[in-house]
Parts: C-alpha cells; structure tokens; sequence
C-alpha cells in the first residue's frame, strides 16, 4: 500500500510546485486515482487526514472551503531531497521542517 501522504506530495510537486497558484483536495485526488498512485477502495474522505497532515507538517495551508472542496497554498516552493537514513526521495517544502516524511529522520 503506497504512501498516500508521499504520493500526494509528488502530485503538488510535479503539478503545483508554485506557492503562487492553488489546487483542490479534489483535484489532487482525481490525479491520484488516473496514476493508481493509490488503493481504488479510497475515496476523498479518506484521503482528507492526509491534506490535513500536511498542514501541519507546514508544507501548505488551507486556504478556503467549498463543501467538501478544499483550496490549498503552498507555503513555498517544494524540492526533492533524498533522505540518507532511508534512501527515499521526497518532496518537501523550502521552508518545511527538515524531517524526512517517510522515516521522521533528520535530513
Ligand atoms: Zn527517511
């Protein structure tokens, strides 16, 4: 099972990666589902935990909300950097916290 909060973060990083511009849970789901970046099973609600946590990780904020659409803005630009602990690459915010998001390491 992927790593939902990885495979949306390569979505922003390869679509959004622009601090200027905002996108959509939605959008980004949609985008998830023609990849099969993740499970088929999922649908958006499922999927929200992850938008959240990537609030809080301070990669982006919530912007605005439309029902159950939610418009969100890149703090700043996302870069990928590998991490030395667990050899993942990861896109991750110029001014993020400089943890790894797949094993919490400091990189
Ligand atoms: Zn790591």
């Amino acid at each position: 099972m992927a790593d939902v909060s990885l495979e949306i973060r390569k979505v922003i990083f390869e679509k959004y990666n622009n601090p200027d511009i905002r996108f959509t849970n939605d959008e980004i789901f949609e985008i998830l589902q023609q990849n099969n970046s993740i499970d088929k099973s999922l649908v958006i609600d499922d999927v929200e935990k992850y938008f959240t946590d990537l609030c809080d990780a301070g990669l982006m904020r919530n912007i605005a909300q439309n029902f159950t659409t939610q418009y969100f803005k890149l703090f700043d630009d996302v870069e990928k950097i590998k991490c030395n602990s667990c050899n993942v690459e990861s896109p991750i915010g110029k001014s993020e916290p400089r943890v790894c998001p797949a094993c919490r390491a400091s990189i």
